[in-house]
This record gives structure tokens, C-alpha cells and sequence, in this order.
């Protein structure tokens, strides 16, 4: 595994996080499906994650820091446009 330098357009993929990758966390012997593009921001959280002791902590408390908001399960409803809201009778 190895951490390199982004040098492409692509956003940080670390949660919800917008900022541009500066790096590339490759793993090894895979393609580039298997890579996590990271901003410094984030890579630097990662490695105080890593850092850190790991802590028997109920999951809803890891993501209980003022940093981190919870991750919120986002619905993508279809939006359906227009077609119901047109009477179906077309004037002609
Ligand atoms: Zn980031």
C-alpha cells in the first residue's frame, strides 16, 4: 500500500469531504478501482485515526466529534418532473 501524490482533477472521497484529493492511497496489485483519493485535510485525520489507540467505543460515538458529523443516510428520491403534473389531456 502506498500513499502518492494526486496529481489529477479528482475530489477527496473521505466521507463527505469536497475538497480536491492531493493524494492517492494505493493498494498493491490492484487496479485503480482499489485506490482512495484523499486531500491533505483528510490524510491527516487518517493518520491520527491510524495513530491512535483504537477505542472500544459504540459505533454512534466515533462519529460523535464536532469534525466528523454523522454520516446521514441520504434518499435520492426520483424525482418525478412534470408528467403527473400536466393534465394528461393534450389539447390539440
Ligand atoms: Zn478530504
Amino acid at each position: 500500500m502506498e500513499l502518492i501524490k494526486n496529481k489529477y482533477k479528482i475530489r477527496c472521497e473521505m466521507g463527505a469531504c469536497r475538497n480536491m484529493a492531493d493524494y492517492v492511497l494505493v493498494m498493491d496489485r490492484s487496479g485503480i478501482h482499489s485506490s482512495i483519493c484523499m486531500c491533505a485535510e483528510c490524510a491527516e485525520k487518517l493518520k491520527a485515526a491510524l495513530c491512535s489507540e483504537p477505542k472500544d467505543k459504540p459505533a454512534d460515538e466515533l462519529f460523535a466529534s464536532d469534525e466528523a458529523p454523522a454520516p446521514v443516510a441520504v434518499r435520492k428520491k426520483r424525482k418525478i418532473a412534470g408528467s403527473s403534473a400536466v393534465s394528461g389531456e393534450e389539447s390539440a
